[in-house]
């Protein structure tokens, strides 16, 4: 197929990387060039603009960071609505909003566009290099069923939640878990290095009871080496539960999420929003009066 793909970022880049691999014409275009020329060196074309990235090619992907970068993807002047040839399938697979999800599948009714799909996915890093991503999707069923083996290579779930925007309320839902997970596990780190425990001792003995998961693995991991480097920043856990309060359900329905939402945006006025959503291990910490 010819790819158009959007957004090269810290799971951009490697689910394109594998659609390269797998032998797809993939024209790729980033706000930040370098971030992009691996993809070039494995045979991918750079695309100067999103406009150029979306002219001519069977299926369009964007992979952004916030629900105003997809919008301005989609419905600038130039943009992928604009531009794209008649047929063209759209996939946003960003963590967004169901409502511009719904919005925008609606625009691609009365355009050119064949659909707009909203595919995000849950993984992180990891699972984009290893293409054993979990793809939720909402929208056209047709359309869904020409790009399933293009969605073959990246994930090895995908599931049909509904109509547009049914995938990216099924992915808050999922981000409501990811965050009382992740604050959970922050939590019981802090706690171990208050009562002196060894973190390796003790991850040897949770893994594998009933708190096992691959969240704790990769949390509690960076966590004892001290690594607030970002698979997932926190300005994004934020960026959902933002999202998942207004979408999904309030703060009374969700209470542990909008708290971990006010704990994620402490981090990122203390730290910046590009640190890992381990780092919200340092809200605890200074409530303990550590480090
Ligand atoms: P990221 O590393 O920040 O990547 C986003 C990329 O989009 C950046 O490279 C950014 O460019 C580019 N971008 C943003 N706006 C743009 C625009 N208007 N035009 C062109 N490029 C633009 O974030 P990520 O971790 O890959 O996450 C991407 C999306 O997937 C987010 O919605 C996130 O919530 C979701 N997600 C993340 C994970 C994870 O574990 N990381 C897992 C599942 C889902 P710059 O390089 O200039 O910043």
């Amino acid at each position: 197929m010819r790819i158009g793909w959007i957004g090269t970022g810290l799971m951009g880049a490697p689910m394109a990387a594998r659609l390269i691999e797998a032998g797809h014409q993939v024209g790729v275009h980033n706000r930040t060039r370098a971030k992009a020329e691996p993809l070039l060196a494995l045979g991918a074309e750079w695309a100067g603009s999103v406009a150029e990235a979306a002219r001519d090619r069977d299926v369009v992907v964007t992979m952004l960071s916030y629900p105003q970068d997809v919008a301005a993807a989609y419905e600038a002047p130039d943009g992928i609505v604009a531009v794209a040839a008649p047929g063209t399938i759209a996939i946003d697979m960003s963590t967004s909003s169901p409502g511009l999800a719904r919005r925008l599948a609606e625009v691609a009714a009365g355009g050119p566009l064949a659909a707009v799909l909203d595919a995000p996915v849950s993984g992180g890093p990891a699972g984009a290099r290893g293409g054993t991503l979990s793809i939720f999707v909402g929208g056209d069923a047709d359309a869904l069923a020409r790009i399933q083996p293009l969605l073959a290579v990246l994930g090895t779930t995908v599931v049909h939640h509904g109509p547009a925007g049914s995938g990216q309320a099924a992915k808050l839902v999922n981000q409501a878990l990811v965050a009382n997970v992740t604050q959970g596990v922050c939590e019981a780190f802090a706690a171990a290095e208050a009562a002196g425990l060894e973190p390796d001792r003790v991850l040897e003995s949770l893994r594998v009871g009933v708190a096992g998961s691959p969240l704790l693995d990769f949390a509690w991991t960076r966590l004892a080496a001290g690594d607030l480097e970002p698979g997932f920043k926190v300005a994004h856990l934020a960026k959902d539960l933002r999202l998942a309060l207004d979408e999904v359900g309030d703060a009374r329905e969700l209470p542990g999420t909008a708290q971990v939402y006010a704990l994620c945006q402490a981090v990122v006025d203390a730290l910046g929003g590009d640190r890992g959503t381990q780092a919200l291990i340092t809200t605890t910490r200074n409530s303990r009066g550590t480090q």
